[in-house]
């Protein structure tokens, strides 16, 4: 029997992957609904390819021209949350891809795993802003949440078969991004093209820019913390320029099990939408004779200080890391807008942090709240 998935943001980089793996195991997987922001060019494609019975956009206009152009279809067409929410909980998916960016995921993750789906889990930004939720919610349901971000399924495969309680720690790897070796002053002019050059991955816009401040680190700290549920000073960013060694886990008799492979997204989604299993990926595989040498080195938390703020959000706790996450999408947003220097980035996140009006233990109203009062705060200061 197939498995069904949903995905959420099957036009972007993670959601093209995915479907791509649909089309490398065809008997196994079916994709039963899907939805895309804006892109209907592609997303037109996808939908006659892969013959999902519902789908959402970002808005009506949008979905109006959907309907006209798929008009020779028999097909569910929703948009906004609630078409986001639909997809997510689609009665027929077992698992849901939330292959989405930022914290509109939230709730339609919390609906999914409402609905009793599995999740396939890109989105950090989603578990980064409430996971106190979220892990706990996942728990009651019996779901899985799966990881697909390259460290995180790394991590959960070096610990195949180990025990939580004798992990030392967590060696998150970072590639160091396209500014890896520069100081803060050099980094005073840097442009939006030299942000979006990433060494090893080709992703989407936001989390390049992620990787580039380090904050995408800072977000996966907090990622692997509710994911693998150890303390925050049991997570050691190590930076790896290779991309090669995804993660590794250190255990109490000093072992590293880690987790090496090309830079391919579609390695951790495979995993995580046959796991336990393992299948063949169409794909060439690493080659250790041409990759020869790996190096190790520690982050410059001098020059790349939002990773130090993700580590504060995250000791700090209650809305504190929505603020981080909210305050940084804003920021980088408006760094691809032109509207802001590469610095400020880091510096409306940390401006952010400090303004926030502490709750210990938000809801997802709340949670919801900060991060509107997150938007408000840099709105009035940075335009
Ligand atoms: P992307 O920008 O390439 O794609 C985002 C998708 O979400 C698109 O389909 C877009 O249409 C949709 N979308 C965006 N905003 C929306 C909105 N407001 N309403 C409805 N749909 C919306 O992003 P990506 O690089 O694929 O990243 C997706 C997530 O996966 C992010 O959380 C990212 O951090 C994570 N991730 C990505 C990679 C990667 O290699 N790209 C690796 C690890 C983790
Ligand atoms: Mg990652």
């Amino acid at each position: 029997m197939s498995q069904k998935i949903a995905i959420l943001g099957s036009t972007g980089s993670i959601g093209t992957q995915t479907l791509d793996i649909v089309s490398q195991n065809p008997e196994d997987l079916q994709v039963v609904a899907m939805s895309c922001g804006s892109n209907l060019d592609l997303f037109e494609t996808q939908i006659r390819k892969y013959k999902p019975s519902l789908v959402s956009v970002g808005t009506e206009d949008l979905a109006k021209d959907l309907k006209t152009r798929l008009s020779d279809i028999d097909i569910q067409i929703q948009y906004g949350m609630d078409g986001l929410i639909a997809v997510a909980t689609s009665a027929d998916a077992d698992t849901v891809v939330t292959a989405i960016v930022g914290m509109v995921g939230v709730q339609p993750t919390i609906a999914a795993i409402k609905a009793g789906k599995n999740i396939a889990l890109a989105n950090k930004e989603t578990l980064v802003t409430a996971g106190h939720i979220i892990m706990p919610l996942a728990k009651e349901k019996g779901v899985s949440i799966l990881p697909v971000d390259s460290e995180h399924s790394a991590i959960f495969q070096s610990l195949n078969g180990e025990r939580q309680n004798q992990i030392s720690k967590i060696l998150l790897t970072a590639s160091g991004g396209p500014f890896r070796g520069r100081s803060y002053e050099e980094l005073e002019n840097v442009t939006i093209e030299d942000a979006l050059k990433h060494p090893n991955w080709s992703m989407g816009a936001k989390i390049t820019i992620d990787s580039a401040t380090m904050i995408n680190k800072g977000l996966e700290v907090m990622e692997a913390k509710w994911l693998f549920g150890v303390n925050l000073n049991q997570i050691e960013v190590v930076v790896h320029p290779q991309s090669v060694l995804h993660s590794a886990v250190e255990f109490m008799d000093g072992a590293i099990i880690g987790q090496m492979g090309t830079p391919d997204m579609r390695l951790p989604i495979l995993y995580a939408l046959f796991y336990p299993n393992r299948k063949t990926l169409y794909a060439e595989p690493l080659d250790l004779f041409k990759v020869g040498t790996l190096t190790f080195e520690k982050p410059d938390l001098a020059t790349f200080y939002g990773l130090s703020l993700a580590y504060d959000a995250m000791d700090a706790g209650g809305n504190v890391p929505t603020v981080f996450n909210a305050a940084n999408e804003r920021a980088v947003a408006k760094f691809l807008h032109n509207k802001i220097k590469f610095l400020e980035i880091p510096e409306i996140v940390s401006e952010a942090m400090m303004n926030v009006d502490f709750i210990s233990n938000p809801t997802i109203e709340q949670v919801l709240e900060t991060e509107q009062i997150t938007y408000d705060f840099i709105e009035s200061r940075w335009q």
